[in-house]
């Protein structure tokens, strides 16, 4: 069930507990500000997932309370596991989920990495 991205940290969180060590979960990247893995579910041939290493509830929460930087570190994250995974020239999408209507179902902010093939268009309206 999607979150509600105005209430408090939840630390059960499933990424709080990957952060934590008390999860398998398949490395990509780690740094001090990121740790980046394989989302279990791909949605595409390349589908990563980058999340901060501080408790933020999601993108809205992160670009209101994270340090300069958090916020340099981590965006500085996502470009570099991209560049790494060779995703630049034939291009590739990066996206967060927000609360509710987005349908973000983890309660730590979490962006989205999608490569490997055409990705279609932006949304897909039923
Ligand atoms: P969102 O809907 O934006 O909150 O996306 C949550 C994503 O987390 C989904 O794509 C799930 O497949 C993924 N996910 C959930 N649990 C795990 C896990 N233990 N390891 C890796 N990815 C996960």
């Amino acid at each position: 069930m999607p979150i509600d991205a105005t209430k408090p940290y939840d630390p059960n969180n499933v990424f709080a507990r990957i952060l934590r060590g008390e999860m398998p979960f398949s490395k990509v990247y780690e740094d001090e500000h990121a740790l980046a893995f394989h989302d279990v579910n791909p949605q595409a041939p390349v589908h990563i997932l980058v999340i901060p290493k501080g408790a933020y509830v999601s993108w809205d929460d992160f670009s209101a309370r994270a340090s300069v930087e958090e916020l340099a570190g981590f965006v500085r994250a996502v470009g570099h596991v991209s560049r790494d995974m060779g995703l630049v020239p034939r291009g590739y999408r990066v996206l967060a989920n927000i609360g509710r209507l987005a349908g973000q179902e983890v309660g730590h902010l979490h962006v989205h990495i999608f490569g490997g093939e055409p990705l279609g268009p932006m949304l897909a309206r039923q």
